[in-house]
């Protein structure tokens, strides 16, 4: 039989608005999952605060005070959304028997936890929380963030369509997890590789309650090749092919220029020339940008740098004590 002690983690970046509304939300869902007999009476809500700017960890701190069932995990600073996850899961793994992951603005439907639980109770080690349409969201974020999954699998990196990081993984899967040591961490693309049986669940994913998104596209677009960078080489392959074409192209040119000369036809070809130095040239930065792209990972990893500092830590046995 395997335990039931549930962890449902929380990224927080500057959530002051929608942290007490979310908080009240999920404090309910675990007493329902508890009196249901599906979850211990050690399962616990962890709020992980990303070095926010507003009142997150006052909030987060009050809120454990009132209610014993919410916890939180100060991050020394900002490290964004992955890593704080990934802190929040690190600290959860020892604690629980399954972890949910789940964003703070409520646009993950709450009541989907019951149907994650209920498959790894069945048996699964990972549920992925996939949603079923978008139609809450502005056209713009729709379209863009379709083009995102395509570009991602246009480019090598395997994604679960439409999963963002709403997800129950077992106490397993986490050590699995743990074990993949890389500071570039791309959460929604290593999780499918720790294999394990894997399950769905859909869920209607709803507008963000209060604030606004943290995703601008400009981090969005990051986010992407942060992904593509982490998980596939297909870019340098392209550029390889994109060499093979280039220089067919100038086997042709040459060709030409031969039977032109041989005709005694050559003419000064100034534009022509502009033209291939401009474009040679443009290719030559794009590649290096490419390779560049992979060579600056290649330095972070090397470093092999902390990927978080938990600062301080509320449960019942840390309360309040400096980690
Ligand atoms: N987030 C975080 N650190 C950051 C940015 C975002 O922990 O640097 C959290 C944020 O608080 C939220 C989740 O990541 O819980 C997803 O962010 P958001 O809802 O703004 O993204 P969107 O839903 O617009 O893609
Ligand atoms: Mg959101």
């Amino acid at each position: 039989m395997r335990g039931n002690t549930l962890y449902i983690v929380v990224p927080c970046y500057n959530e002051e608005e929608v942290l007490p509304e979310t908080a009240r939300r999920l404090g309910e869902k675990l007493k329902a999952l508890m009196t249901a007999g599906k979850i211990s009476p050690q399962s616990r809500a962890l709020f992980v605060n990303d070095g926010s700017k507003d009142r997150t960890w006052e909030v987060i701190t009050r809120l454990h005070k009132e209610n014993p069932l919410l916890c939180g995990a100060d991050l020394s600073r900002n490290r964004g959304h992955q890593n704080a996850l990934l802190a929040g899961l690190m600290t959860a793994k020892d604690k629980a028997d399954m972890v949910i992951s789940m964003d703070a603005d409520l646009q993950d439907d709450v009541d989907a936890a019951d149907a994650m639980v209920d498959k790894y109770l069945a048996g699964a080690d990972i549920v992925y929380g996939v949603r079923s349409s978008r139609k809450t969201d502005t056209f713009f974020k729709r379209t863009t963030a379709e083009a995102f999954y395509r570009m991602m699998d246009l480019l090598g990196a395997e994604t679960v369509f439409n999963h963002a990081d709403y997800r129950l993984m077992s106490r397993r899967a986490l050590e699995g997890l743990a074990q993949f040591q890389e500071v570039n961490l791309f959460l929604r693309g290593i999780v499918p590789m720790i294999g394990y049986p894997t399950d769905t669940v859909e869920y209607e994913r709803g507008e963000r309650f209060a604030g606004e998104s943290k995703y601008p596209l400009k981090k969005m677009i990051s986010f992407a090749l942060e992904g593509v960078t982490s998980l596939s080489v297909k870019p340098l392959r392209l550029i390889t092919g994109l060499g093979f074409l280039v220089f067919f192209v100038s086997l042709i040119m040459i060709a030409y220029n031969v039977v032109r000369w041989a005709t005694g036809n050559t003419v000064t070809g100034w534009a022509s020339l502009a033209c291939s130095v401009w474009l040679i040239g443009g290719l030559i930065l794009l590649s290096l940008g490419v390779i560049g792209e992979y060579m600056g990972k290649l330095y972070l990893e090397s470093k092999g740098r902390p990927r978080f500092i938990i600062q301080q830590l509320l449960d019942e046995e840390h309360s309040g004590d400096q980690q």
